[in-house]
């Protein structure tokens, strides 16, 4: 029953046929060919289906592939400035279509709905500047050594692309990877996480109603191992990006390495806010809430490691814990509520046990810990945002991302230990430090091993005209946005001319 309510909500497009969604390949909605399906269902109210997917095979993805190919060379030979048209038009929907997009997000995903819309507003700033950058795809002239030698480059779209989402930013992470890919003239298949299915096909569909051409992208659904590892390891596919955990990241890495496709990986993190004695203390104790606990601790730029010189640690800490306890948990529909639940039971799980382990390891339990119960609570995925104290380097919650909605408080004695704790840890994604001491600041800059620092500045803010990628374990390849989005989806030629 549970399905048909949201089925309905889609009624309007064709990606459904009573209560099932499906692929999109070639241009039109299809079901997979083995006819099996799998449900995704709202983290808040795990009774509620909220639809059923195709849980594709490795046949429906060759396939899938087989038509990106086909569609290459014709999509290939549209100008830029065509393709940005049609991506500007996709763009307009997105604007047009963001409360009903925000609102299916928040039901798979959890996230609260003010959410939901800050993460489609983000994505439409994306488009428009790679939509920007897109007529940009700038080669170069220069002098050659030779008399009536003429040289130059271009740049060339790849062939096929697979874009690889996860669930945390199911609208905005296919929009930074699936924009850039086809502005360069690159075909496209795309897999969205399996818990935020439908969010994807939306997503699709901007694409369709805006008059892309059929077979340019094609969406499949289903499992990493049937769908995500067979676009990685087919020779056909020449670029995989991929957003996800660093396990799953390598895996991609060691396959693709076999056939040369190249890979744009970003990956995990446990991030540090550093807070010296001089830092503004509202400020700091703000962004810090901000950023560990907002969409439920699963960003993965939150901080999960608040890193406090002791002269600060007290009125941090007393400040950081009243903030959390005073953030109120429940459904992200309801405008009332801060953070929603964790995205489903294996998070769920996941989490619950990264707080006993710090429990059992010794980190002082400030507040949080549980899952929350009650009628509103006991059908969804809801755990307390969560402080921990006295917590250490070596202790697991230190060093592993949890991936939730908890926070890890580190007491150091000075600078250069902060530093050093920030820096000990295998990932290098986001970084933050308040003080208003220029030297320390940009002392911190220079020393942080991460893709992206801040200073005085909440762990995870960007912004699209600046690329965005981790270093060490958090990320590999060219980073996506800014710039480099263009860059990764395009190869080089260079042409020499003897003209006399
Ligand atoms: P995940 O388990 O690695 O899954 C990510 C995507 O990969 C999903 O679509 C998943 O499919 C697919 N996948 C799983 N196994 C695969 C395989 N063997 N081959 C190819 N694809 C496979 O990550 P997640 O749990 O969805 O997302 C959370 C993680 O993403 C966190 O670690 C977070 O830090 C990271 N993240 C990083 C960034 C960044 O920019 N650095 C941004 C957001 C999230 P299924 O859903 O079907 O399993
Ligand atoms: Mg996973």
């Amino acid at each position: 029953m549970a399905a048909k309510t949201v089925a309905r909500a889609a009624e309007e497009s064709a990606y459904t046929d009573s209560e099932e969604f499906k692929n999109y390949i070639g241009g039109e909605w299809v079901k997979s060919a083995k006819e099996r399906t799998f449900e995704q269902r709202n983290p808040a109210s795990l009774s509620e289906i909220t639809g059923i997917f195709q849980a594709s095979t490795e046949e429906d993805t060759r396939n899938a592939i087989a038509i990106a190919e086909k569609a290459f060379p014709s999509w290939r030979g549209t100008s830029p400035p065509d393709r940005a048209e049609i991506l500007k038009r996709a763009r307009n929907h997105m604007v047009a279509r963001t409360e009903e997009l925000a609102k299916v997000l928040t039901l798979e995903n959890g996230k609260t709905l003010a959410e939901s819309r800050i993460e489609i507003n983000a994505a439409i700033k994306e488009i428009e500047f790679q939509i920007g950058e897109g007529l940009r795809i700038y080669g170069e002239t220069v002098p050659t050594s030779q008399e009536g030698v003429f040289a130059y480059s271009v740049r060339e779209p790849l062939g096929i692309v697979g874009v690889i989402s996860p669930w945390n930013f199911p609208f905005n992470v296919p929009s930074r990877k699936c924009t850039p890919a086809l502005l360069a003239g690159n075909t496209v298949v795309f897999k969205p996480a399996s818990l935020t299915p439908q969010t994807g096909l939306r997503f699709a569909q901007l694409f369709i109603d805006a008059g892309l051409p059929p077979g340019v992208l094609n969406l499949v659904t289903g499992s990493g191992k049937d769908v995500g590892d067979v676009i990685v390891s087919d020779p056909r596919v020449k670029a995989v990006s991929f957003t996800g955990s660093t396990d799953v990241g390598r895996r991609i890495q060691q396959r693709a390495a076999l056939n040369l496709t190249q890979t744009q990986l970003e990956l995990g993190g446990k991030n540090p806010t550093v807070v010296l004695e001089d830092a503004d203390m509202e400020a700091a104790v703000s962004a810090t809430v901000l950023a560990a606990y907002a969409c439920a601790g699963q960003w993965c730029t939150s901080t999960s490691r608040a890193i406090v010189v002791k002269e600060a640690l007290k009125e941090f800490t007393e400040r950081v814990v009243e903030k959390a306890e005073s953030l109120r948990v429940g459904n992200g529909q309801d405008p009332a509520v801060a953070m929603g639940p964790v995205c489903g039971p294996a998070q769920l799980k996941t989490i619950l046990a990264y707080i006993e382990k710090g429990k059992e390891e010794g980190a002082k339990l400030l507040t949080g810990g549980n899952r929350l119960t009650g009628p509103d609570f006991d059908d969804g995925c809801f755990i307390e945002p969560t402080v921990f104290g006295n917590v250490t380097s070596n202790m697991t919650i230190a060093q592993e991302e949890i991936f939730g909605p908890v926070l890890s408080i580190m007491a150091v004695k000075d600078f250069d230990e902060a530093v050093e704790v920030a820096n000990d840890i295998r990932f290098g994604l986001s970084s933050s430090i308040y003080t208003h001491d220029l030297r320390r600041a940009l002392t911190f800059l220079e020393k942080t091993e991460v893709g992206l620092a801040h200073v005085n500045l909440p762990s995870a803010l960007k912004e699209p005209q600046l690329s965005f990628g981790g270093i060490k374990e958090s990320g590999s390849g060219i980073p996506e946005g800014g710039k480099a989005g263009i860059e990764f989806f395009t190869k080089h030629k260079v042409a020499y001319v003897k003209y006399r």
